[in-house]
């Protein structure tokens, strides 16, 4: 076993490799990089695809994983689950045909660019033919990828986040569509307009200096990572020692930049705080998409829009801005990061409303995957939803059904994940506010002992489990939504309109 194990090592060391050059290229591309130098980005990328995808379907490597996985007991926890998915993930690619996902690759990349004009013109029909390859593809994916335990839409579901399947997604959604909806509704009756202070410009080096303060609240690091600027915020990183994380400044909105940086060193302290003996192996990293998620979200909503963190770093807002925000009380403040308002757009929703949004692409997903919708009737579907759960209907197809950009890159199954993380977080809140009060503690000025509980609890088993196992250590429960649904709930019902 020794001689497979130094074989399988070697492979790893190279194929990681390949996933650094993705992780820094795709940095560059993002943040540095002219707009005309991304043209050669694909080229290059095309090519070490490839090589990658040669490399983890070796079939000397595939021999190394069935020996070892066949000698797993012999193996630490960590290598015994590293081998187990190593060997699920080796699988799924051999069975996918090379031609077909060569194809799909050219698909994509050819789809992106149409889906862009098709949304900044707002014409369905420009992206239709590319969306209903694109659909053709992933139901092939199912039927490809199809074992005893996992069909149909589950095994899109499963590339996202394992053991999540739709008997788990349904009973989630579920209560949101049954206790949410109707709460919802109520909320969003009478419309919560944007206070006159907060139309202002606000300095983007203000906000600048502001975020970086807010970073070193959030205890970031900085020997270890960076933060820059790029279209959109998002964060990425090799290991434990290499974690970077991206904001935008609008100059007439103070608060997106902030909750950006809160947001994306949610994520980054999620990488940061692994166990370092994970680094170099394929167990780094978070656990899933949603477990990321559930990390970014607990710090952006439940701890970065509460009045215990404001009540310490709003004067540091104030008086950065100074003498602008004089007139407006922490009060006002608190009422306009957490204004609740049924939107268009996902991305700009709130933290009420934002779950609907994740349902209603889950129930589209479901239907297009099964075939009981097609993709010529998706923009009328998607209206006459969205106007079932929200009370309103979108103008256009801009900010309806071609708002994302997930279905361009061939991304279904994903979505869920989102509104996953988001219950993930409420649920570890919960367990957190057993072990100590999680508000009290941010009085020290830094999210501190919140880091160390989670670093504790969740971040340093990596992925060198299951999601959901991790779940269960951290709060000796299987993932239940009853405890976001209840969070919401109670924070919404007393929250001041502003
Ligand atoms: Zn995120």
């Amino acid at each position: 076993m020794q001689k497979e194990l130094q074989f399988y090592k070697e492979q790893r060391r190279k194929i990681l490799a390949f996933r650094y050059v993705d992780f820094l290229t795709g940095w560059d591309m993002q943040t540095d990089a002219a707009t005309g130098s991304i043209a050669a980005d694909s080229v290059y990328q095309s090519a070490l695809n490839e090589i990658s995808y040669r490399l983890s379907t070796d079939p000397e490597f595939e021999r190394c994983v069935e020996t070892l996985y066949k000698q797993r007991e012999a193996l630490d926890d960590v290598l015994r689950h590293e081998i187990e998915v190593t060997r699920k993930s080796v699988a799924d690619a051999k069975k996918i045909p090379m031609d077909e996902y060569v194809a799909f690759g050219e698909l994509t990349s050819r789809a992106y660019p149409v889906y862009v004009q098709a949304k900044q013109t707002s014409d369905f029909e420009l992206f239709r033919p590319y969306l209903e390859k694109i659909v053709e593809y992933c139901r092939k994916r199912t039927v490809w990828l199809a074992t005893d335990a996992l069909k149909g839409y589950d095994v899109l579901l499963d590339m996202f986040e394992p053991h999540y399947t739709q008997e788990k997604y349904d009973a989630f959604f579920n209560v949101l569509r049954e206790r949410l909806v109707p709460f919802v509704k109520q909320k969003t009756a009478v419309p919560a307009p944007v206070p006159d202070w907060a139309k202002q410009k606000f300095d983007v080096s203000k906000q600048r200096q502001f975020c970086e303060y807010i970073r070193d609240v959030m205890c970031f690091d900085k020997n270890f990572g960076i933060m820059k600027e790029s279209e959109h915020p998002f964060t990425s990183g090799m290991g434990t020692d290499d974690v970077r994380i991206t904001t935008h400044y609008y100059e007439n909105d103070l608060v997106s930049s902030i909750f950006s940086v809160i947001h994306e060193t949610g994520h980054a302290t999620y990488e940061r705080q692994c166990d370092p003996a994970l680094n170099l192996t394929f167990c780094g990293g978070g656990a899933s998409l949603g477990m990321h998620e559930s990390q970014s979200r607990f710090y952006e909503n439940i701890i970065g829009r509460s009045r215990a963190f404001w009540q310490f770093h709003y004067p540091v807002l104030q008086k950065t801005f100074a003498p602008q925000l004089d007139g407006v009380t922490l009060d006002d403040f608190m009422s306009y990061v957490n204004r609740v308002e049924a939107s268009f757009v996902r991305t700009e929703a709130d933290e009420l409303t934002y779950p609907l949004h994740i349902m209603l692409r889950y129930e589209i997903e479901q239907k297009l995957i099964d075939g009981s919708l097609q993709v010529k009737d998706l923009p009328a579907y998607w209206n006459a939803k969205f106007t079932e759960y929200f009370g309103i209907t979108p103008p256009n197809d801009a900010v309806g059904v071609l708002q994302d950009v997930h279905w361009a890159y061939g991304e279904m199954g994903y979505f869920p994940t989102y509104a996953l993380g988001s219950a993930i977080s409420a649920q570890l809140y919960h367990a957190m506010s057993k072990d100590f009060d999680v508000e009290k503690s941010l009085s020290s000025g830094t999210t501190g002992q919140i880091n160390q509980w989670l670093g504790e609890h969740v971040h340093k088993y990596g992925a060198s489990k299951y999601p959901d196992e991790i779940l269960r250590i951290a709060t000796g429960e299987d993932f239940d939504p009853d405890y976001y649904v209840e969070y919401l709930i109670k924070k919404y019902s007393n929250a001041p309109r502003s």
